[in-house]
């Protein structure tokens, strides 16, 4: 894993469970299941509930009430594109390259490393996909990170020519590290992790999964298992 990588935890429904729990109970209910608080199940039983007559029987309506928001930090510009692709019950906001310019004009000034500001493969064996595989040596590594540097000192020469940032992004390498803001309900969670987590997904992505997933268990620990033992890293198709 990057060392870099980061996964923040902004902001999350407390009590996760009761409130999916509540949505359920709402659904057969004829109580106006609120004034009830007092009776419903602590959390632990709530998750037993909802896995036993909702995960099991694909029922995932009432995980969508729960939310959680994170903040993610110095991951690939590809991976926050592959990210941005989901768009049902999940919301971004990322940093845009048109008016942030200052890691690569520090990595270009030499006030941060260069791989602070753009993200480059390990030294390692790949395969990608198509079953493409290859050796990416520490001699191709410094050439690109050589490469990087070189674009981010012709970044801020055209910043000092006057250039805007929006005009100079387009010769910005393509990973440059990027952060965004991101919010999920239970079910988009776990959609996500369904599309990103297996294994044809691509390495970096898997990794952001690895690193969203144990919030995921902090929040609700026997769906999250649940969840981890009947779907994790499964290649799931999307309906
Ligand atoms: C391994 C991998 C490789 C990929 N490669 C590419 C690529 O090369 N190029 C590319 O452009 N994309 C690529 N994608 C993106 C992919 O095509 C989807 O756009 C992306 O994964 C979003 O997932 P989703 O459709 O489940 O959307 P989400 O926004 O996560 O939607 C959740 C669910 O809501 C339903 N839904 C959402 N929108 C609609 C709709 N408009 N109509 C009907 N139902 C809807 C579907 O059931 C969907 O599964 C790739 C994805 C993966 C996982």
């Amino acid at each position: 894993m990057d060392k870099y990588f980061r996964v923040e935890l902004i902001k999350k429904t407390e009590n996760p469970a009761q409130t999916i729990y509540a949505a359920m109970h709402q659904d057969y209910s004829s109580s106006f299941v609120a004034d009830e608080q007092n009776k419903w199940p602590s959390e632990s039983k709530c998750e037993q509930v909802i896995i036993n007559r909702l995960l099991k029987y694909h029922h995932y309506g009432p995980l969508e009430h729960p939310a959680i928001t994170f903040n993610v930090g110095f991951f690939p510009h590809s991976v926050m594109q592959q990210a941005r692709t989901h768009r049902v019950g999940i919301s971004f906001d990322v940093m845009s390259f048109r008016y942030s310019s200052s890691s690569i004009v520090k990595a270009a000034q030499g006030k941060i490393s260069i791989e602070e500001a753009f993200y480059v493969r390990p030294v390692g064996d790949y395969c990608d996909r198509n079953g493409k595989k290859y050796f990416y040596s520490q001699e191709q590594r410094d050439r690109d990170l050589d490469f990087c540097k070189l674009a981010a000192i012709y970044y801020e020469i055209m910043l000092s020519e006057g250039i805007s940032e929006e005009h100079a992004r387009g010769i910005i390498p393509f990973d440059v590290r990027q952060h965004w803001i991101v919010s999920f309900n239970a079910r988009s969670l776990m959609h996500f992790l369904d599309m990103r987590w297996k294994k044809d997904a691509q390495l970096e992505i898997q990794q952001l999964c690895n690193l969203i997933y144990p919030h995921f268990y902090d929040w609700m620990p026997e769906i999250a298992q649940y969840y981890k033992e009947t779907r994790g890293g499964k290649n799931k198709i999307a309906p």
